[in-house]
């Protein structure tokens, strides 16, 4: 499904996803990188040991949650955008949700745009809290967005209408 669709499997998501118990400690990140290729900016861009060191350079990255303190510092570090932090700890019924971004327009700071799924579906209207740049030399954008948290780990993109 992968390789023809772009889409992972819901077993392919859920196996990456960090434990119900670390989610309730606050934000940490969820990394949705399933093809080996020969890959590994996540790792090095995280200073906190977040990223397990890698074996093989084709290897997926493998997580130590309990390091990560959801920076989202690799997220503007990979080049598939694969990478996302998720909050659960943010208010009753919303997440906090870091994306990458790398499309025109950059949506503004209170904006409300559209969160969409992996298949590009719309789940719901989406406020823009921050935006800040990956850095310097990188185009890259990281989007917090305010999210229902019953689609803090369904939402992965927005449409800015
Ligand atoms: S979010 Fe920050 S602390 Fe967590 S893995 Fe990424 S760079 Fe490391
Ligand atoms: S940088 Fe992104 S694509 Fe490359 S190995 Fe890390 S998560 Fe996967």
């Amino acid at each position: 499904m992968l390789k023809k669709t772009g889409v992972p499997t819901s077993g392919q998501v859920e196996a990456v996803k960090p434990s119900p118990e670390r989610l309730a400690e606050g934000p940490v990140v969820i990394v949705e990188c399933f093809q080996e290729i020969p890959c590994d900016p996540c790792y090095t861009a995280c200073k906190r040991g977040g990223f397990l060191p890698f074996e093989d350079i084709n290897d997926l990255p493998r997580m130590d949650f309990a390091k990560c303190n959801g920076c989202g510092i690799c997220i503007g570090a990979c080049p598939g955008l694969a990478v996302f932090v998720v909050d659960e700890t943010y208010a009753e019924d919303k997440a906090l949700l870091m994306i990458p971004w790398e499309f025109l327009p950059v949506p503004e700071e209170g904006s409300i745009v559209k969160g969409l799924n992996r298949e590009g579906d719309v789940l719901a209207d989406v406020e823009v809290k921050k935006v800040r740049s990956a850095g310097s030399h990188n185009q890259t954008s990281i989007l917090t967005l305010i999210v229902p948290k019953k689609y803090a780990h369904d939402i992965r993109s927005i449409r800015v209408d």
